[in-house]
């Protein structure tokens, strides 16, 4: 459990809201996110690098609400974008465009152009013809981009093969040992002030130790660009702090991670970016589900509940493990179950093999820490309308996304 979710009188409440209540008004499934606990994660950062030249840029593809973007965005927050559409919504959130970094290996011109449009903070470009483009697109408008190229450091993030992103073979990024023959090649585009440098090197990373690996060896890729005369002013180091998903998993190091990061930024003389995603909207959220039926099959105990792989789909996906809590508290002991959902996938379970309390049909749970890559991932699979979110802000709530209509389901459509 973290400080934002806690019991009060046998219910969980996120804040001083009652869940129940929340559930009950709102109806489930249903994701809630604590203000508080996303701001707080927020200033981690921020007093963290206060004082140095930064910028942290929060990840909306962990999570794109515009609740969520609008509290950040009134607090000073950058943004990492991978998307016209999440350009689209930090602007609409009330973002700085001067604040916003374009991050992904497949932007497409009109994506660059809007982005140019909103005059950006930078691009982190990741191949030569992207390079290419982006110079051909800001002569032409008669600008000049700033732009960084994303560098592979080659350091192992030892995290799940499909979110870990910074070794070799991986379709992020410039290989090290070929980066600085492109920075060599690149400096002299026209349309791009080639003066950051970045690296990405997973995510769901609890120790520290290879993401302050890359920073290293990113900072002596600075110093050497700079012997060769290439001005680099800014350092993004990317996001993958992990959050504890279960009780016994370690909090990384955060404050540990930014006095040393902003240590090598201060003797670089260099800005630095961060693009935090799960580390702030993680812990911040969680998934609100109801047990529809109880069956014991095969010699299995199944809770079968009314979320499933198309709210929340780490489980399926990553195999993530996500502890889960009664809304409200009982004397009724504890079972061993599979907690699964109504998809018909036989990967839709949201744990397995579960001890968890002696839940029953019309009873309420948690998924906990499920504000980061959840609702963002959601998904319409075996027709199922998208769930409601809803904002705490202390003992107020509201709801910031309606819950989708079957009418929402075929907009668009042409029979
Ligand atoms: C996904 C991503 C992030 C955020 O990662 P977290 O692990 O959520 O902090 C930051 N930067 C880039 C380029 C990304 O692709």
């Amino acid at each position: 459990m973290n400080g934002a979710f806690h019991y009060r009188d046998g219910v969980l409440h996120c804040e001083n809201a009652d869940l129940l209540e929340v559930a009950e008004k709102a109806g489930t499934p249903c994701y809630v996110y604590s203000s508080a606990a996303l701001m707080g994660a927020w200033r981690e950062f921020e007093e963290g690098l206060g004082g140095l030249p930064h910028l942290v840029c929060f990840a909306v593809k962990a999570n794109g609400n515009l609740a969520l973007l609008r509290l950040l965005a009134r607090a000073g927050a950058g943004f990492d974008i991978v998307s016209g559409g999440e350009l689209f919504r930090v602007l609409r959130a009330g973002a700085d465009p001067a604040k916003v970094v374009f991050s992904g290996v497949g932007k497409t011109r009109a994506e660059i152009e809007a982005a140019l449009e909103a005059g950006i903070h930078s691009f982190n470009c990741e191949s030569e013809p992207e390079l290419h483009l982006l110079s051909d697109l800001a002569v032409r408008t008669g600008r000049r981009a700033r732009a960084a190229i994303r560098v592979n450091p080659d350091v192992d993030a030892a995290t799940h093969p499909y979110i870990s992103t910074g070794l070799q073979r991986h379709k992020f990024g410039i290989a090290m040992e070929e980066a600085e023959a492109l920075y060599e090649r690149a400096a002299t585009l026209p349309g791009i002030a080639l003066e950051g440098a970045s690296c990405h090197i997973g995510s769901q990373l609890l120790d520290i130790a290879p993401l302050l690996e890359a920073a290293e060896r990113m900072a002596a890729l600075v110093r050497r660009l700079r012997a060769k005369g290439i001005p680099i002013r800014f350092l993004d180091l990317g996001g993958g702090l992990g959050v504890p998903y279960r009780k016994e998993d370690p909090k990384p190091d955060v404050r540990g991670y930014l006095a040393a990061v902003r240590r090598l930024a201060a003797e670089l003389e260099v800005e630095l970016l961060l693009e935090p995603g799960r580390y702030i909207a993680g812990p911040a959220g969680a998934l609100l589900a109801r047990v529809l039926y109880r069956k014991r099959s095969g010699g299995k105990e199944f809770l079968i509940v009314d979320a499933s792989m198309t709210e929340l789909i780490r489980p399926a996906l990553y195999e993530a493990h996500h502890e889960m809590l009664p809304l409200r508290q009982s004397a009724r002991g504890r079972i061993t179950a599979d907690i699964v959902g109504p998809v018909c996938e036989s990967s839709d379970f949201l744990a397995e093999e579960r001890e968890i309390e002696n839940l029953l049909p019309g009873d309420y749970l948690a998924v906990m820490t499920a504000g980061a890559y959840g609702f963002v991932m959601a998904s319409n699979y075996n027709a199922r309308p998208r769930p409601c979110e809803v904002l705490v802000e202390g003992s107020a709530w509201r709801v910031v996304r309606r819950r989708e209509t079957y009418e929402d389901l075929i907009r668009g459509e042409e029979p």
